[in-house]
């Protein structure tokens, strides 16, 4: 049983109905509507057009019940292998069809657009009136498709072919199921995501912002998102430290000769800052001074330099090198997206250089490191992926029996702790097996979080050694080791996994003390600097808003708890607390309320 996407129902029902939308739109701008590409895409479909005005709700809402009325005709879909050039006769008037038609020609791209590697049969699907370059499959006939199961969800900017040099085309986005049971839950799903998205509550509560003045996809933190961020760090090193982890702290710019060394110049170069399309940036024949500095897309070649700064022998490894390492990398600006696509973004950057022996060993540690470090952060439901080379592939540096070695390492490692996994062959980087952590979210959406890679690439290219029990020079195996891949990736997950209410040690305020009246706000401060002392973040809405207003304003801001002090309050030394849920922990003596906040912010509850 084969469980492909592509041969699965859904994806036939949502392929066909991106058909019956292309063939409404076409018969709303009668000879005026020029169509692209119309793939179904996880969850739904979309079809790209080239229209003489702009669609507005309205629209979407005749184009579904045009499709509605070509579902109750139940027309079949019909397949036709043609010709190039008998393709060419039917839409001659199209002129995206014209150049994807080209490419299937030359074997070059697909009806989608995506690369090809061998000339493909070119086929019709046709339905009614309605002509498609396609090559399916379809459902039998449109009368398949549940008019119940299907909505036109937005209207969204695309250029023609991926390219912002091309024309905007406009495209429509729609989610197609079997039954309307399932629609239902999607929509639900859509919109909770809408609602946890991290670009929105990133604003809302004072997190970060991106300002177009500094540059997009350059996060700027704001107060409270830098208490986070810290608070993830301080809790990271912390750890580090304990399992002998050594920092370091490496510039933001390097030589451009390192990253040759380190290869990245010739395989990344089109992730560097400054981006090579620059125009009047010719970095290779600008030497004036003799010395041409990028600004850095990866730790690595710095961590090697501080290896490299002194002899080692077998007695020093594992050495294990960590920083909080801000790189760069260029990225179009049509890719960026809040936190989780930016062109400056920091790594909890760890480099362990081990001998081989030590390699499984070492391998345990990390994941262990990551279980502890997810577990803390209320990231439960996470799997592994194992990333094995491709047995019949040459494109691997490094000797059979280290790869061996290494890849039964990371499974052995990976059974040991009891981590669930899963072995992808062919996904291992050229310079060796890795392991990535995949983390699903409380709308079961993954999010990609940190990775180890075994390299036994870079140790080769910068001449890496290390004095054995022999007395005779041995090379290193390299691990690269981030657990939370990039903060601002991890800040992203938390905000949209926990909604913005984060677990008590990570918010950044964990207690907002309301003042009922003007005359307890010495109480109120007396109380904060109480806190303050006891290791909780505090703060007093002394605002002349009434009590409920500021219960209000401390519930949006997601802040755990809410101590409101009156004259009661003041005359017992306590505060009635209420928690962000709403539930109501009445009135508690202060010192048995810091006991309480204490207990959470230890606990990491
Ligand atoms: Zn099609
Ligand atoms: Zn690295």
């Amino acid at each position: 049983m084969s469980t492909r996407y592509e041969d699965s129902q859904l994806y036939k029902i949502r392929h066909s109905a991106a058909h019956m939308m292309a063939q409404a739109v076409m018969e709303m701008f009668p000879g005026e509507a020029k169509i692209a590409i119309g793939p179904p895409i996880e969850n739904g479909f979309y079809y790209d057009f080239d229209l003489p005005r702009s669609l507005t709700l309205e629209d979407l809402e005749a184009i579904e019940k045009r499709m509605r009325e070509i579902i109750a005709s139940d027309q079949p879909f019909v397949r036709k292998e043609v010709s190039a050039d008998e393709a060419r006769q039917q839409f001659v008037d199209q002129p995206y069809k014209l150049e994807l038609i080209d490419g299937l020609e030359k074997g070059s791209f697909d009806e989608y657009g995506n690369p090809l590697d061998e000339k493909p049969v070119i086929s019709f699907y046709i339905d009614g009136p309605f002509v498609d370059l396609c090559r399916g499959p379809h459902v039998e006939s449109t009368g398949k498709v549940n008019p119940d199961a299907f909505k036109l969800l937005n209207v969204a900017g695309a250029y023609w072919r991926g390219d912002e040099k091309n024309k905007q085309l406009q495209r429509i986005y729609g989610t197609a199921w079997e039954t309307a049971e399932e629609l239902e839950q999607h929509l639900w799903r859509l919109e909770e995501a809408r609602r946890r998205d991290h670009r929105k509550l990133g604003r809302e509560l004072g997190l970060f912002t991106i300002s177009q003045e500094v540059g997009p996809g350059l996060p700027l933190w704001l107060p409270k998102g830098a208490v986070l961020r810290d608070t993830l760090e301080r809790f990271l090193r912390q750890e580090q430290l304990d399992r002998g982890y050594l920092p370091v702290l490496t510039p933001h710019i390097g030589k451009i000769d390192l990253y040759k060394t380190s290869g990245h110049w010739y395989t990344f170069r089109d992730n560097m800052f400054p981006p090579s399309a620059e125009p009047g940036v010719d970095l290779e024949s600008d030497k004036s001074d003799g010395e041409v500095y990028i600004l850095k897309p990866m730790n690595c070649p710095h961590h090697i330099a501080i290896y490299k700064s002194e002899p080692h022998s077998y007695r020093d490894l594992p050495l294990r090198l960590a920083e909080f390492g801000t790189v760069y990398r260029f990225e179009q600006s049509g890719e960026l997206s809040g936190l989780l696509r930016v062109r400056s973004f920091t790594i909890d950057d760890s480099h362990l250089f081990v001998t081989p022996e030590q390699l499984e060993d070492e391998f345990i540690k990390v994941v262990d490191l990551v279980l502890y470090g997810f577990r803390a952060l209320g990231l439960e439901d996470f799997t592994a992926r194992v990333g094995l080379r491709d047995p019949a592939s040459s494109k691997y540096v490094g000797s059979d029996e280290v790869w061996e070695r290494a890849q039964a390492a990371i499974i052995n490692a990976a059974t040991k702790v009891g981590l669930s996994y899963t072995v992808e062959a062919g996904e291992a980087a050229f310079y060796g097996p890795k392991l990535d952590f995949i983390f699903r979210d409380a709308l079961e959406r993954q999010w990609q979080l940190g990775t180890v890679q075994v390299d036994y690439n870079l140790p080769e290219r910068f001449d890496l050694e290390y004095i054995g029990e022999d007395g005779q020079r041995h090379r290193p195996v390299m691990i690269h080791f981030a657990l939370f891949g990039s903060l601002e990736r991890m800040v992203a997950t938390l905000i949209e996994h926990h909604a913005g209410a984060f677990p008590v040690w990570l918010s950044p305020v964990q207690a907002q003390i309301i003042p009922i009246a003007d005359r307890h706000v010495a109480y109120a401060q007396e109380v904060q600097q109480k806190l303050k002392a006891a290791g909780i973040r505090a703060e007093v809405d002394s605002s002349s808003e009434r009590m409920q207003a500021k219960i209000r304003a401390a519930q949006l801001q997601k802040i755990p708890y809410m101590l409101v002090v009156g004259d009661k309050e003041r005359e017992a030394r306590a505060v009635a607390v209420r928690l962000r849920s709403g539930e109501d922990l009445k009135s508690k003596p202060l010192d048995e309320f810091i006991a309480i906040a204490r207990d959470a912010i230890e606990g990491k509850k």
